[in-house]
């Protein structure tokens, strides 16, 4: 990763696909923690009710807790929710609590719902006295008002893919709403960065997968893949993302050149032309 820059403007990436349990979140606080290594400030957004991004990075999401519905639904700043993350000095995390649950409904009736966490990480980085080089938002999975204010206030779109029959199916919905978004909402969105994830290369489905994703999305499937892994799967449970958790082992070090690769790779002006359309 030494030769990874750090980029000159914040790159802001949603972490999205409707499908649950294909790798999100372990690649949202992975990537993030894998970034934060090479020397990057960062900020993690948990913005699933579930919590499993502020556990894995291991901040604290009790109900008492100001996280991320306060921010979405009662106008908190963003700065008063951040935390520290025990992972390293310069990773950070918006905490979702069980509140946020009940906003994907009170969001609702709520004033440019979409927008309201554009507006609050805008205000959060024009305030902020240090320099933010990574945001990654962690999405819930559905495309509900949770994901669409994440879809709004994203830069970049980041899909992890796991090598599975169904996967390629499932993603038409996603480009679709994307697409919708880009119309509608953020013309500057664009989908920039496909991950491969608990990749089993042994098997011929998943290389098969993995060719049709690579045929369909050409330069954006990043060549690193993340395999599949025990310690990946286990580090979780001690507060923990792979990287301090195994930090040697074949996990750690593909989300780290996942990171890089992101890094070296920088933002493409050709993504941006195709995302104005
Ligand atoms: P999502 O956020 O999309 O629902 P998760 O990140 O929670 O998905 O992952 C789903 C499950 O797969 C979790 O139990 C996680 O620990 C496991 N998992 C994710 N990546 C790997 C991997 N590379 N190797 C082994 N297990 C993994
Ligand atoms: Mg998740």
């Amino acid at each position: 990763t030494m030769d990874a820059p750090l980029p000159n403007h914040t790159r802001v990436f949603t972490v999205s696909n409707q499908k649950g349990g294909v790798g999100k979140t372990t690649t949202t606080v992975n990537m993030a923690a894998a970034f934060a290594k090479a020397g990057a400030r960062v900020l993690v957004i948990d913005l699933d009710p579930q919590g499993n991004a502020s556990t894995a990075l291991g901040v604290e999401h009790t109900a008492d807790i100001p996280s991320v519905y306060d921010v979405l639904i009662d106008d908190f700043p963003l700065a008063d929710v951040v935390q520290s993350s025990p992972e390293s000095e310069s990773l950070f995390c918006a905490p979702s609590t069980i509140h946020l649950a009940g906003a994907e409904i009170e969001l609702v009736s709520q004033v440019a719902r979409e927008h309201r966490l554009r507006t609050a990480l805008d205000e959060f980085l024009a305030s902020s006295e240090e320099t933010w080089h990574y945001v990654l938002i962690d999405c819930p999975p559905s495309l509900g008002l949770l994901t669409i204010n994440a879809f709004v206030a994203a830069r970049e779109v980041f899909i992890p893919i796991q090598c599975e029959y169904y996967a390629l199916e499932g993603l038409s919905q996603l480009l679709g709403s994307i697409e919708l978004i880009q119309k509608h909402l953020n013309p500057t969105l664009s989908l920039t960065t496909i991950l491969l994830t608990m990749f089993d290369g042994r098997t011929n489905l998943a290389n098969q997968v993995a060719d049709d994703v690579r045929t369909h999305f050409t330069d954006r499937v990043l060549t690193t893949v993340i395999p599949r892994s025990v310690r990946v799967s286990e580090a979780p449970s001690f507060g923990q993302t792979v990287i301090s958790y195994d930090p040697t082992g074949v996990g750690a070090i593909s989300y780290l050149e996942a990171a890089a690769e992101i890094a070296r790779r920088g933002f493409s002006s050709e993504h941006d032309k195709e995302a104005r359309g």
